[in-house]
């Protein structure tokens, strides 16, 4: 329809600038963009990364901080951000699980350690946060101020209840703290020389508000909960109310407000046993940690895992296609993660030949198991927010990012200055030559390794070829995980507002009944979507 002049848009007519909504309705049966179908659509578009497509924006009608995030991993526990730091060595040990959880996210702790090492970290996870602390450590009499000191050492805390026995539901005599013992000269002295005796208890029974109550009107540090015969039964600690406070999105069980806990797994028979040790110091989800989930071994796990154990929350993958989910989903799986050769530090695709691209494995897996009320985890590939936004909106439940957590002061490892002159941490894959055979070399364990120097060398002459599916490299600073994950999160939000939805939940809807709209983008495209035609310039994210 030719415009006639500079106002007149239809038939030479000025229209009512109060219709423009209802007359783009009467002229176009579909909304401007493609539906989510046509985007994925492999017979006509190839499968699709995260980069081949954006979201068209829609109205605003909130603030960008009334967007909820809250998302199901698995189909009996919900976080309150989507957001999942990866098993890998170079990820997630202890430090980096008790923030991703403390942000309300999930550190799913690796397993290239041993199973000791591996379920000393999901004990310091479910350590880390309480309300009542059912199995707190208690002294004796007879412990001397020396092992006492020890004792922070180990553990962590140093606020130690001391009872006749030495033991929990044996009678009350005195609490030691750091103060008490720290300045005491004679460490052979028994901590009766030096502990509290004046203490503030609540009776068994009391709940958890109430309990809080009485802990912060004492001013003490502890709360002694005592039965009728000053038996001990359970302790608060104050620190956790400031945690509470603190942390107000912290993934946390409902009853026990510890951390959850999630750690990953192989599907052979030794994982069995480690599994075991996993679960006694208090797992809450385990993840089958495989580059090709659909193997008779995973399948076989699951059914012994759901089996075994009907608490734990079992995670299967990972898969990409909707044949791969279907195996896992009816052995029992309660979660799903999705990817294959999409990480960064990833050659699976290359070396293989087998794999798909993120974006185009996201919505079939994901589109499929939602029918199933399993929720999938989208694993990989994650270089900025908006990618995590795609994922989401495709239909995963969660985001698990590795080289982007790699770089932060909560992984593991030290940062060191690369030959460029930039600060740096080492991020490898797991199946990288260098993580493969300091496996072999004693399950990754740091002591075994520390006291076999060569053994990894002699187990890889004599053992089979290690084809490598990884590369072994580093990322650089991104500080802290407490910065960064809310910046990750505030991103997100302002992104669902300029789409227009308020939720996920709201995403995920809009992106299936085809409200939400999707547009592929060119190569030129993409060019013209990043900084270009710049002298020079500095990308900072966040401030
Ligand atoms: P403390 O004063 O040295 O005992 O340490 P804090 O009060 O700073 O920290 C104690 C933290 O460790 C709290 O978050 C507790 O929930 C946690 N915790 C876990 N298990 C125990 C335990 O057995 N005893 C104590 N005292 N704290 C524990
Ligand atoms: P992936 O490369 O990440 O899949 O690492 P895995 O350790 O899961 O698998 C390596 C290979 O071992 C794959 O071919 C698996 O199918 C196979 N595999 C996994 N679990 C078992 C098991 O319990 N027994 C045997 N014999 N092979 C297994
Ligand atoms: P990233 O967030 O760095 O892009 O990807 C992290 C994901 O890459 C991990 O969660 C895991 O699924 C995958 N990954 C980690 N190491 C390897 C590896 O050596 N080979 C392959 N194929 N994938 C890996």
């Amino acid at each position: 329809m030719p415009a006639t002049n500079g106002n007149s848009l239809v038939n030479g007519e000025t229209l009512d600038f109060r219709s423009a909504t209802k007359v783009l309705q009467s002229e176009y049966a579909e909304r401007d963009g493609i539906s989510v179908k046509d985007l994925i659509n492999s017979k006509v578009n190839g499968g699709l990364t995260y980069n081949d497509f954006l979201m068209l924006p829609g109205y605003i009608g909130f603030a960008a901080s009334e967007v909820a995030l809250e998302s199901p991993i698995t189909k009996r526990i919900t976080l309150k951000t989507p957001f999942v730091s990866s098993p890998m060595d170079t990820v997630t040990e202890h430090n980096m699980a008790i923030h991703m959880a403390l942000l309300g996210g999930l550190g799913v702790i690796h397993h290239n350690c041993s199973p000791d090492e591996q379920a000393e970290m999901v004990r310091k996870v479910k350590r880390y946060e309480n309300g009542f602390i059912q199995d707190p450590v208690v002294i004796s009499p007879k412990t001397t101020v020396r092992e006492a000191k020890a004792l922070k050492e180990k553990w962590g805390f140093g606020g130690f209840p001391v009872t006749e026995n030495g033991t929990l539901r044996s009678k009350l005599i005195g609490i030691v703290t750091p103060r008490d013992v720290q300045f005491h000269e004679n460490l052979d002295d028994p901590v009766t020389a030096v502990m509290s005796t004046d203490l503030v208890t609540a009776p068994q029974g009391v709940d958890l508000k109430e309990a809080n109550r009485i802990l912060k009107a004492s001013k003490k540090g502890k709360l002694p909960i005592v039965d009728e015969n000053f038996n001990l039964i359970a302790l608060l600690s104050r620190s956790d109310l400031m945690k509470n406070l603190h942390y107000p999105l912290a993934s946390k069980l409902p009853d026990s407000k510890q951390l959850i806990a999630a750690a990953a797994i192989g599907t052979r028979p030794a994982d069995k046993d480690r599994l075991q040790k996993l679960v006694d110091a208090g797992l809450d989800i385990v993840i089958l940690d495989s580059s090709q989930g659909n193997s008779i071994y995973q399948i076989e796990m699951i059914k012994y895992i759901k089996e075994k154990y009907p608490e734990l929350d079992v995670i299967g993958g990972n898969v990409v296609t909707r044949e791969q989910a279907a195996a896992l989903i009816e052995a029992g799986v309660d979660g799903l993660r999705i990817g294959m050769g999409s990480g960064s530090a990833c050659i699976t695709q290359e070396v293989m030949a087998v794999g798909r691209p993120q974006a185009t494995s996201v919505y079939n897996v994901a589109q499929f198991a939602k029918r199933f009320g399993v929720p999938c985890i989208a694993d990989g590939g994650i270089q900025n927010v908006g990618h995590i936004v795609k994922g989401l909106a495709l239909g995963a439940s969660t985001i698990m990012m590795g080289g982007l957590l790699a770089g932060t002061t909560e992984s593991p490892g030290e940062y060191y200055v690369s030959h460029d002159g930039q600060l740096v941490k080492a991020y490898r894959g797991m199946g990288s030559i260098d993580a493969m055979e300091d496996k072999k070399a004693g399950a990754g364990s740091k002591d075994a390794k520390a006291s076999n120097a060569g053994t990894a060398r002699y187990f890889s002459e004599g053992d089979r070829i290690l084809v490598a599916q990884g590369v072994s490299g580093s990322v650089r600073d991104r500080g802290s995980i407490t910065k960064f994950l809310p910046y990750l999160q505030a991103g997100v939000q302002h992104s669902l507002q300029d789409i227009g939805v308020r939720s996920l939940t709201e995403l995920r809807e809009g992106v299936v009944n085809g409200t939400v709209r999707f547009e592929l983008r060119t190569a030129s495209a993409q060019a013209e979507g990043n900084v270009h035609g710049l002298h020079s310039f500095e990308k900072k994210l966040y401030s």
